[in-house]
């Protein structure tokens, strides 16, 4: 279980996990919780922040919307696990070295590579210069200040998608006097069934959502945006909500990544050009049956466990198992008093079945709102994190079993 480092000292394995976000922090603290006691592993988390940023929760920080202080280094407290804050800004993946904001060098036996994804400002001139995003608890920030600053006057939120509903619709209900356009390309709720989106469109009407759909953003300039065509919309302040990109580290690393810069996984997610690599969350391009998983919570935080239990097994001279996972619910908040949740079938298409309003509310309160809760459970019963849905034949690869 040892390993010989670049100095030539016997050490115990070191498992260093980058990103705590929710797959990294389900892939830390299931392996922490165990190994524990056992000699010869040791574990470390690098992360930018202490503060655990609830991304799921950002449309609420940028109406100045108060979220729970979600401390890492404490919840890590008691699981042996030690915590590094800093920037990381290189991997060798052929020294098996970790690189922190440019000074320090952290070397590993075992890589767990999740540090997610972040919008993607750089297809559109102007978007990185003029428009606010939602890649953390400071750019949220600051749109909120933004926001409260101005008396009246629009706010266009750019991307149809699920952050763009959930974020128009919170920017609406606490600023009413502001106007709000939905710019997109898709219908809000394009992916959900007729009823949950009839629901999720009349919540964006009630609340004065202009909603453009069909619509191509061209450029952002200070106080607009210009769409395909040439029209101009007025802007006070623009969210930009449109596509990820991920970190440029892992392509810099030599590790085999997909057009948009994830890490392409095996089976058990494991890099395919660097097993003692895994890549989970955001970061990964997991396969299943269905295709390549996007980016969300609900599967994020399985691979992190799965990554956890398969270096477990690897530890303890076992082969990991196959990851599989099927996606179950899409839940999407539309201001404080209403939701809609579209139940799925594996591969993320709607089922007839959905909840809207006040039960639609609780249901995410409930089972999606935070993810300490599950953090808190797993560091006392690490098995209570490996229950999720394994998504029956949607998820079996043709040649696995
Ligand atoms: C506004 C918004 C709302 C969302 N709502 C939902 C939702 O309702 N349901 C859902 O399932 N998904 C939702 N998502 C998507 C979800 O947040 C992501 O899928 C999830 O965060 C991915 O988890 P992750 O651990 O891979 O990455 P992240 O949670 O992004 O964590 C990555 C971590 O790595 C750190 N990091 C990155 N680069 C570095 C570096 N170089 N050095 C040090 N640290 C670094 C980051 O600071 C962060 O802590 C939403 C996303 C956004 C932006």
């Amino acid at each position: 279980m040892s390993a010989r480092h670049g100095n030539g000292t016997e050490t115990a394995h070191h498992v260093v996990v980058l990103g705590a976000g929710y797959a990294g922090m389900a892939a830390v603290v299931q392996l922490a919780a165990r190994v524990k006691g056992r000699d010869g592993v040791r574990v470390t988390l690098v992360n930018a922040r202490e503060r655990f940023t609830e991304r799921m929760r950002l449309p609420l920080t940028a109406t100045a919307q108060e979220t729970a202080e979600l401390s890492v280094p404490e919840l890590l407290e008691g699981t042996g696990a030690q915590f590094v804050r800093g920037w990381v800004t290189a991997v060798d993946a052929d020294a098996r070295t970790v690189r922190i904001d440019d000074d320090r060098v952290l070397g590993y036996d075992t890589l767990v590579y999740a540090l997610g994804a972040a919008v993607d400002t750089s297809g559109v001139p102007g978007a990185e210069d003029h428009a606010y995003t939602l890649d953390g608890a400071q750019e949220a920030e600051l749109l909120a200040g933004r926001l409260t600053r101005l008396g009246g006057g629009t706010v266009v939120v750019a991307g149809s998608g699920l952050t763009g509903v959930e974020s128009a619709a919170e920017i609406a209900e606490r600023h009413p006097r502001l106007k709000v356009v939905l710019l997109g390309r898709d219908e809000p709720g394009a992916a959900m069934g007729p009823k949950a989106r009839a629901h999720l469109r009349g919540a964006l009407d009630r609340l004065g959502v202009e909603v453009r759909a069909g619509v191509e953003v061209r450029k952002v300039l200070p106080g607009a945006v210009e769409l395909a065509g040439g029209e101009s919309v007025a802007a006070d302040a623009v969210l930009w909500t449109c596509g990820t990109r991920t970190s440029p580290l892992a392509a810099a690393a030599g590790l085999t990544v997909d057009d948009r810069g994830r890490v392409v996984t095996d089976s058990a997610l494991r890099s395919v050009s660097h097993p003692d690599v895994y890549a989970i969350g955001d970061a990964a391009a997991v396969r299943q049956g269905y295709g390549v998983m996007h980016g969300t919570c609900q599967g994020g935080m399985p691979t992190g466990v799965h990554a956890a239990l398969s270096i477990d097994r690897v530890l303890r001279g076992r082969r990991p198992k196959p990851f599989r996972f099927g996606y179950y619910h899409t839940p999407v908040s539309l201001g404080r008093g209403n939701a809609v949740v579209q139940f799925t079938r594996p591969d993320d298409s709607p089922r007839r079945i959905f909840l809207t309003g006040r039960a639609a509310v609780r249901y995410k309160e409930t089972v999606t709102a935070s993810p300490w809760p599950t953090y808190g459970r797993m560091k006392k019963m690490p098995a209570s994190g490996a229950f999720w849905p394994r998504g029956g034949r949607f998820t079996r690869i043709r040649g696995t079993k």
